[in-house]
């Protein structure tokens, strides 16, 4: 959905739309939407800048970090964005950019202000970096893969295969632990 930036005013204008979850696509991040994406709120706008204000409610599916089981989350965005035209002069185009990058703010294009992208990536900065099935998930057998939360295997735990302890290692290297 684009919002008309010729039709705002400082006065809020409200608006509103549902997108499905098919049309948010996340999956470069392992989460998917599960359930419609409702957007909620106002637009006003000062000169030439245009202030989004609002709500999206949504709910996620994604992969729990130590059993890789799926989950499902309710999530609740506020936004508040606003946003500058972009240059389209030749050789201020990319000082705009950063100009808005600096201050916060967004750039739109031509004479309307592109929701989707918004929606997208207010979803996107929403979800968990870390993401637990359950406080206690038990995650995955290192040896033979079971999912530990499910049924315990006959593997011996404590004593690690060597490959898996020095993977084991790298991953906390990786995560800074
Ligand atoms: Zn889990
Ligand atoms: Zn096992």
């Amino acid at each position: 959905m684009r919002i008309e930036v010729e039709n705002l005013t400082a006065a809020a204008t409200p608006f509103a739309h549902t997108y499905r979850p098919e049309e948010v696509e996340l999956e470069e991040e392992g989460a998917r939407l599960v359930a419609d994406a409702a957007v909620d709120g106002v637009a006003t706008r000062k000169g030439e800048r245009v202030r989004l204000r609002g709500t999206i409610k949504t709910e996620v599916e994604l992969l729990c970090d130590r059993c890789l089981g799926p989950e499902r989350a309710p999530l609740a965005v506020e936004f508040d964005t606003s946003f500058i035209p972009q240059e389209v002069e030749a050789g201020k185009e990319e000082s705009v950019e950063l100009l808005a990058e600096d201050l916060g703010l967004a750039a739109y294009e031509g004479d309307a202000v592109d929701l989707d992208e918004l929606v997208r990536e207010q979803i996107l900065l929403a979800l968990p970096s870390r993401h637990l099935c359950r406080e206690d998930c038990k995650g995955l057998c290192q040896k033979c893969g079971a999912n530990l939360n499910e049924n315990q295997c006959s593997c011996e735990q404590g004593e690690t295969d060597p490959r898996w302890a020095a993977l084991a290692d790298l991953k906390k290297e990786v995560n800074g632990e």
